[in-house]
């Protein structure tokens, strides 16, 4: 056989299997970023080769490095001029792929926010989730990758495939929004209300710490010093700070004190007009305090936890819940329950996410000033579920941290448990509330011995639910006396 020809045979045979052996992790495609900015190329591929990444209408190279065996990476900056392609090669074996393109943003482009959106730190959903987008805001973007979007002021992503974006808007320039005046009003329930009049809803991200409680307003310019506090009216915030703040440009609202019974940031489509709406202090005894108790999990798509006698997570939180309901209204508590029966509160067809935000919606038209949610543990290994202990109580919102301490030990002592923690984790019901909340795992009920005993007797739905009381009594004592 001719040279040519082999050569030629030997690449119809390799081409396939070796194209299929090379898989590009990070980032996805296509990348639009600033000019100049570092992207990090992640490839998994067949141990011990020497590819590098070029791209379109450059002679340099870049070698991708052999990190762990058989995967790759390299980081590129962002070309400044035209879009380019970017290839893959592995001259060892004479594979030559594209990988897609890489493009400067040299405009900004813009999302309208049409539905609840969340931004996270990075371009995956393993990334931590921040502030929520709310509908009605504008916001400018200078990076995609693949379906995700960066949002250019506070850097976060947010996948676009839930609201995707057309060609127009990513070329649109979007003008700076205007503050214009604060007003402080009241409402009804005492809650205090910011009205923010600006040019348009911008990007906003809340940010707490310690006391303090801080909504960053990005691509905003203030125009004035004006809040209008009108005497008498929502004493019970501190004093309302406004500043520039150049990186990201924007202006900051900060509020002081009195803040750590919750927040909710709604924007007015039609005026630009954004409310900040921060929630009263919670009264010094259960007493007419608006409780929402959610029983995790119900109907036939999610049982939860199912213990390894059959006892089903579904089944043991509603009968923690309605006991805790009862004890909670006998002391002038006004509970409402996400769920009564052993249904899931939306339609079976709903998705995950529908479900549990329609949990937290129930609590917030109802106007609670706490959410409980009632749940009970599991570990994903069985082997150590099945010996594991303890009550854990999650907390998200920093306003939700006090409340969490304060469950732990009198739940843990009501129900015999040694093991206890309040600990701080990502869960949806606990993270969207606007109001402080909690999760609580009573108990493992993915421990068979704790099955048998504990978790099935009469009378462990009353003792889980007077140790809440207990912690509940103990934290708005507490809360009352820092006043
Ligand atoms: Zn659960």
């Amino acid at each position: 056989m001719k040279p040519l020809k082999t050569l030629l045979l030997l690449l119809a045979l390799s081409f396939p299997t070796l194209a299929e052996s090379w898989e590009l992790l990070e980032p996805e495609m296509p990348v639009v970023g600033r000019s100049g900015e570092s992207v990090l190329f992640r490839l998994k591929g067949p141990q011990a080769h020497q590819p590098f990444l070029k791209l379109s209408g450059e002679t340099v190279t870049h070698r991708l490095v052999e990190v762990s065996p058989g995967n790759y990476q390299t980081a590129l900056s962002v070309p400044q001029d035209t879009k380019r392609s970017l290839f893959l090669v592995d001259a060892g074996t004479g594979l030559r792929r594209r990988l897609g393109t890489l493009q400067a943003s040299s405009h900004c482009g813009q999302l309208r926010v049409t539905s609840e959106m969340v931004t996270r730190q990075g371009p995956h959903p393993d990334y931590d989730r921040l502030t929520p987008l709310y509908p009605g805001q504008h916001v400018a973007l200078d990076g995609i990758r693949g379906g995700w979007y960066r949002l250019r002021a506070s850097q976060t992503w947010v996948d676009g495939r839930k609201s995707p974006l057309s060609e127009t808007d990513m070329a649109a320039f979007l003008p700076p929004n205007r503050l214009k005046r604060i007003r402080v009003e009241q409402a009804p329930n005492g809650d205090a209300l910011l009205k923010l009049e600006m040019t348009r809803s911008p990007e906003i991200q809340a940010i707490q710490t310690g006391q303090a409680l801080q909504f960053h307003l990005y691509d905003t310019l203030q125009t004035n010093f004006d809040i209008r506090r009108p005497s008498g009216v929502a004493t019970f915030l501190g004093p309302i700070l406004l500043r520039p703040c150049a990186q990201p440009q924007g202006v900051i609202v900060e509020i002081n004190e009195g803040i750590k019974y919750g927040y909710q940031i709604i924007p007015e489509l039609e005026t630009g007009e954004l409310t900040l709406r921060l929630r009263k202090p919670l009264p010094a005894s259960l007493e007419g305090l608006k409780i929402t108790v959610d029983a995790g999990h119900g109907g036939l798509e999610d049982r939860g936890t199912v213990g390894h006698l059959g006892l089903e997570e579904k089944v043991l939180n509603l009968r923690v819940a309605e006991a805790l309901a009862e004890k909670l209204r006998q002391l002038g508590a006004e509970v409402t329950m996400t769920r009564l029966t052993d249904k899931a509160v939306l339609p079976e067809s709903a998705g995950a996410g529908d479900e549990l935000q329609s949990r937290i919606d129930h609590s917030i038209k109802r106007g609670s000033q706490l959410f409980l949610s009632v749940h009970h543990n599991a570990r994903p290994s069985v082997e150590q579920g099945k010996i594991y202990h303890g009550t854990d109580i999650y907390w998200y919102q920093p306003h939700s941290q006090s409340l969490a301490r304060h469950l732990a030990d009198p739940i843990a002592d009501a129900i015999g448990e040694e093991s206890r923690s309040f600990r701080w984790r990502s869960f949806y019901v606990i993270r969207q509330t606007h109001s402080p909340a909690v999760l609580m795992e009573f108990q493992y009920l993915s421990n068979p011995v704790l099955e048998k005993s504990v978790l099935s007797q009469p009378d462990y739905p009353e003792k889980a639910s007077s140790g809440v009381v207990e912690g509940l009594r103990n934290y708005l004592e507490a809360q009352a006396s820092e006043r």
